[in-house]
C-alpha cells in the first residue's frame, strides 16, 4: 500500500474518478480493440450506461473512433466497434550511441513511416545542428501520413528527469548536456529523453507481448558494450531518489574482479559486456586498458566470437559459457533484488543464447535465494536496435495512454 505524501501530492476533484476510467477505457480498447461498448463495460464490471459518457468523452478528444464490422448480432443489429485512433497519430524516436544514431517515425500502433541514420557528432552542439535537421527532413516527408505529437531521445547515460539533462553518458563523453532543452527549442514539438535501458523498458512495457502480471514486474537487462538494467516495477520505472536505479551493470561480482570501464573493480560489466567476451576469447586480460584499446583493432568482435562458437571453435564456445556463468550470476542478484515476474535480456549476447543459456541457468539457481525465484523466466529480446528506437516513440506514447498521477 502507499503512503500519501503531504508534502507533495494531487488532491482528487471531482473529476478524478471519471480522468481515472477513461484511462482504462482508452487502454482496454487498445488491447481488444476492436470492442463494442457492451463488452467494455464487461472488462470493467460495470452496467454499459457507465462506459457510454467515457467512451463520448474519448470519441470528442479524437482518441478512439468509431468503425463499423460485418458482424451481426443475434438480434441482427450490427455493433458500432471502438478502435484507438492510431494511423494519423505520429511519434518519433531517436537512438543515440557512439556508433550512429538512427531515427524512427511509426505511429502510435508501432508501424514503421520512415526511417534515417547519421553518424553521431561528440560535440554536443553538432549534434544539435545535426539532429534537428534530420528530424526536419523526416517530419516533412511524413505530413501527409499525420501530425507528430513528440520526439523520444534514446541515450546512452544517466538523465536527470526533472530536467531532461544528461547528467553523464561515458561513451560519448557527455556530462551535463541539455541535448532536450536545445531540441525542444528548435523544433515544434515536445521532446522527451530517457537512458537507453529504460526506454527499451518502456518499449516492451508499452509495445511488447507479455500484457499481464509479466509486463507490469520485469526487469530489462541489456548486454551491449556495456550492461544496463530498466526495472519496470508495478507497472511503472523503478527510478529512485537520484535517478539512478537500475545501474545494476555495476554491481560487484568480486571486489578484486578485472577493472570496470566506471574506474572500480569486479562489476558485472567488467565480466560479461561484449568487450570482456572478446578479450576473454582472445586470452587477454580483461582488467587492461591496453587490452581494452586492442580489442578496438582486432578484427573479432562479438558476433565473430559467437560465429567461431558455431563452427566448433573451443576456446569460443569456452569464453560464451563463462560469460553465461557470470550473467547468471548477475540476474541472480536482480531476482534476489526485484523479485521481477521474469527478466528480459537484450544485446547481441543473445545471438548465443542457446549455447549459454544451461550456464545461465546453472548459475542462477546456485544464486537465487527460493525455489521459485530460481524458475524466474528469462527470456531474450532477439531486435534491441528496433526496440531502442520503439522505447523513442513509447516516451511519446507513455503520457497519452498513461495512468494519471493521484495523490
Ligand atoms: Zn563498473
Amino acid at each position: 500500500m502507499r503512503k500519501i505524501n503531504t508534502k507533495s501530492f494531487r488532491r482528487a476533484t471531482r473529476t478524478t474518478t471519471r480522468e481515472i476510467n477513461r484511462q482504462i477505457v482508452l487502454n482496454l480498447v487498445r488491447e481488444h480493440q476492436p470492442i463494442s461498448r457492451a463488452e467494455l463495460a464487461r472488462h470493467m464490471g460495470v452496467a454499459r450506461g457507465s462506459v457510454t459518457p467515457l467512451v463520448k468523452d474519448l470519441l470528442a478528444d479524437g482518441l478512439i473512433y468509431e468503425g463499423t464490422t460485418k458482424a451481426v448480432t443475434s438480434r441482427g443489429r450490427r455493433p458500432r466497434l471502438l478502435y484507438v485512433r492510431t494511423r494519423d497519430r505520429l511519434a518519433i524516436g531517436v537512438d543515440i550511441r557512439y556508433s550512429g544514431t538512427s531515427i524512427l517515425v511509426a505511429d502510435f500502433a508501432g508501424q514503421e513511416i520512415a526511417s534515417d541514420r547519421f553518424a553521431t557528432p561528440l560535440v554536443p552542439e553538432e549534434m544539435v545542428t545535426r539532429l534537428t535537421s534530420r528530424l526536419r527532413g523526416v517530419k516533412e516527408k511524413c505530413t501527409d501520413v499525420g501530425e507528430c505529437e513528440g520526439v523520444g531521445l534514446v541515450v546512452p547515460g544517466i538523465v536527470d528527469p526533472a530536467t531532461g539533462v544528461v547528467l553523464r553518458a561515458p561513451t560519448l563523453g557527455w556530462r551535463e548536456v541539455d541535448l532536450r532543452g536545445a531540441l525542444a527549442a528548435a523544433i515544434e514539438v515536445p521532446v522527451y529523453i530517457e537512458r537507453d535501458a529504460v526506454a527499451c523498458a518502456m518499449a516492451h512495457m508499452w509495445m511488447g507481448h507479455t500484457p499481464g502480471e509479466k509486463g507490469d514486474n520485469f526487469v530489462y537487462l541489456t548486454v551491449s558494450d556495456g550492461v544496463g538494467t530498466g526495472l519496470v516495477v508495478n507497472g511503472g520505472i523503478l527510478r529512485g531518489a537520484l535517478s539512478t536505479a537500475g545501474e545494476f551493470g555495476h554491481i560487484p561480482l568480486n571486489i578484486d574482479g578485472p577493472r570496470c570501464a566506471c574506474g572500480a573493480r569486479g562489476c558485472l560489466e567488467a565480466y560479461t559486456a561484449n568487450p570482456a567476451t572478446v578479450a576473454r576469447y582472445l586470452g587477454r586480460e580483461l582488467d587492461s586498458a591496453e587490452a581494452y584499446a586492442a580489442l578496438r583493432f582486432s578484427d573479432v568482435d562479438i558476433r565473430g566470437v559467437i560465429a567461431r562458437a558455431r563452427s566448433g571453435d573451443a576456446a569460443a564456445s569456452r569464453a560464451l559459457r563463462e560469460t553465461g556463468h557470470y550473467l547468471g550470476l548477475g540476474i541472480a542478484n536482480l531476482i534476489n533484488a526485484v523479485s521481477p515476474a521474469q527478466v528480459v535480456v537484450g544485446g547481441e549476447i543473445t545471438a548465443a543464447w542457446d549455447l549459454i543459456e544451461t550456464f545461465i541457468r546453472e548459475s542462477l539457481r546456485s544464486r537465487a535465494l527460493t525455489t521459485a525465484s530460481a524458475e524466474t523466466p528469462v527470456v531474450i529480446e532477439t531486435n534491441e536496435d528496433l526496440l531502442r528506437l520503439r522505447g523513442g516513440t513509447s516516451l511519446v506514447l507513455a503520457p497519452v495512454l498513461g495512468a494519471p498521477e493521484v495523490a
